[in-house]
């Protein structure tokens, strides 16, 4: 960075007053914070509750968390396919959840750890604009604090959307938040959302042993991908007696989570009902971005609530960037790191845009679905041709040393020459394998080559010789 850049950002002594001041402790503001802090700026971040924000806390990394003592759950039931024999098996979810907390506590640890060392100070309260690029802190005991940055970055995330259906909110539904904090197996959970947190926590309650019901009102499950991925989802879950029910719009509902819940639906012309004695939503997110005084801030918001941001990731003020879920980045960690790196180069004044960049994704049921690129839907819609190649991952030897052999692969190549379009998983190790594509992608290397690549026996990997040897030639 250049001296007259570093000049600027240090010469902010007043107390309260910041070069980068950032609200929210997100993915993409803490790795802001750090990595100027550690440049010698001044640097605070506001964090009004979970230190390093969602991921850590109560998202990515728990769910995973609870996901993987699910699964050992599912190998403990199928552990006579493996020709081990077991006995009186049973779940302690207050077990499960303290491994959980223990992860987490240490994750915490880890944060606190990075601000200290990277000089960046983190202030625990709740942020609200009262001027450009000036926030009021209040912090838990009520004290206020008025803090300012030259450069500001908004970074508050989203939550879990609780609609206006009547009685829904009454019912206090679980979010993942306390889903995450079960000590308790759920005997019937009503699950509202088919997307992929729904998805992953409707495998994992079953797993434990819950009886669940997964409601979605698209016509499909996952509606935004190929309708071979929706189908073998439905199928997958229906296998693992997960009751799923497509098409339903809920109208109403009465009673209480944790006791009774009785669900009336629209659903194929005609009113259903549903009862379970827990109900959690995971149908869509609302960005953090009511009640913090943007307006005040100069700063827009979309119509859906998402902050205005150019593809420098600015917002209508001037030096206000937003990052992450709040944004209306694709939510996804990953993503909001991203946001990172496009935020710290135009802060030193660089041109990073997001136009282009690639959005990656994995759903971690068991077997896992991952995608990177184009599928058929979308190459479809925007009129790209293109030639396709699927297999069965049973095709792929290693997944009969594991008992695996769910799902399929697939892959998209430019009609008219050997590009990747695009990869589709849902498979074990879906999402160790889409990288692989992924960065053949980045780097523009023809399918051929992982067509013709050796990689080791028996790996899944080989499952790439296999797929992308399927290409159909070009006509
Ligand atoms: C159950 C679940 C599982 C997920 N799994 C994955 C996954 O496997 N992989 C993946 O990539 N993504 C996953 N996501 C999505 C991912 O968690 C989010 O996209 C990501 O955390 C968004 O990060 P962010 O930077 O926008 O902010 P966040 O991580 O949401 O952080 C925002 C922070 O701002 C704080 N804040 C908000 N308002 C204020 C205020 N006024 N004052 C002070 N602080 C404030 C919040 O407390 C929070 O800590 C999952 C989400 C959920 C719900």
């Amino acid at each position: 960075m250049s001296n007259s850049k570093l000049k600027f950002m240090k010469n902010s002594k007043a107390a309260g007053e910041y070069d980068v001041l950032i609200l929210g402790s997100g993915a993409g503001g803490k790795l802001i914070a750090w990595t100027l802090g550690k440049k010698g700026m001044k640097v605070a971040v506001v964090e009004r509750k979970y230190i390093g924000g969602a991921c850590p806390n109560i998202a990515c990394l728990p769910s995973k968390n609870v996901i993987q003592s699910a699964k050992v759950a599912s190998y403990f039931f199928r552990s006579a396919e493996f020709g081990i024999t077991k006995d009186n098996t049973r779940i302690d979810m207050a077990a499960v959840r303290e491994r959980k907390r223990r992860m987490v506590t240490g994750l915490v640890d880890l944060h606190l750890d990075l601000y200290k060392k990277s000089g960046a100070e983190l202030i625990m309260g709740s942020g609200r604009f009262t001027a450009p690029k000036t926030i009021e802190v209040t912090s838990a005991d009520g004290q206020k604090r008025v803090v300012r940055g030259k450069k500001v970055v908004i970074n508050t995330g989203s939550h879990a959307t609780i609609d206006s259906t009547p009685g829904l909110a009454e019912a206090k539904p679980l979010t993942h938040i306390e889903a995450l904090e079960l000590d308790r197996i759920p005997e019937h959970l009503l699950l509202v959302g088919g997307g992929y947190v729904g998805l992953e926590f409707a495998q994992a309650m079953r797993r434990f042993g819950s009886r669940v019901t997964v409601i979605e009102r698209n016509s499909r499950l996952l509606s935004r991908e190929d309708e071979d991925i929706s189908i073998a989802m439905h199928e997958l879950l229906k296998d693992e007696g997960i009751e799923v029910i497509t098409g339903a719009r809920i109208n109403r509902v009465e009673g209480q989570s944790g006791n009774w819940v009785k669900l009336y639906a629209n659903h194929d012309g005609s009113e259903i009902t549903l009862q379970g004695t827990d109900i959690m939503v995971a149908a869509g997110r609302t960005p953090n971005t009511n009640g913090i005084g943007l307006d005040v801030a100069g700063v827009q918001l979309t119509k859906n609530g998402y902050i205005k941001v150019n593809d420098r990731l600015e917002t209508t003020a001037p030096d206000v960037w937003a990052a992450g879920d709040c944004a209306g980045s694709p939510q996804f960690t990953h993503i909001s790191e991203n946001d990172f790196l496009i935020i710290h180069d135009n802060i030193l004044g660089g041109q990073r845009v997001t136009t282009g960049r690639q959005v990656p994704f994995c759903m971690f049921t068991d077997p896992e679905f991952a995608r990177i690129g184009l599928n058929e839907t979308e190459a479809k819609e925007k009129g790209i041709a293109y030639r396709v190649a699927k297999i069965p991952m049973a095709a792929i030897l290693r997944t009969r040393t594991i008992s695996e052999p769910r799902g399929f692969l697939k892959a998209l190549v430019d009609a008219n020459s050997d590009r990747i379009l695009g990869f589709t998983i849902l498979g074990a190790e879906g999402g160790e394998i889409m990288p692989t594509v992924q960065v053949a992608m980045l780097a523009g290397i023809p399918y051929t080559t992982l067509r013709d690549a050796i990689f080791a026996h028996p790996t899944m990997h080989e499952g790439l010789n296999a797929l992308f040897g399927a290409v159909p030639a070009k006509t």
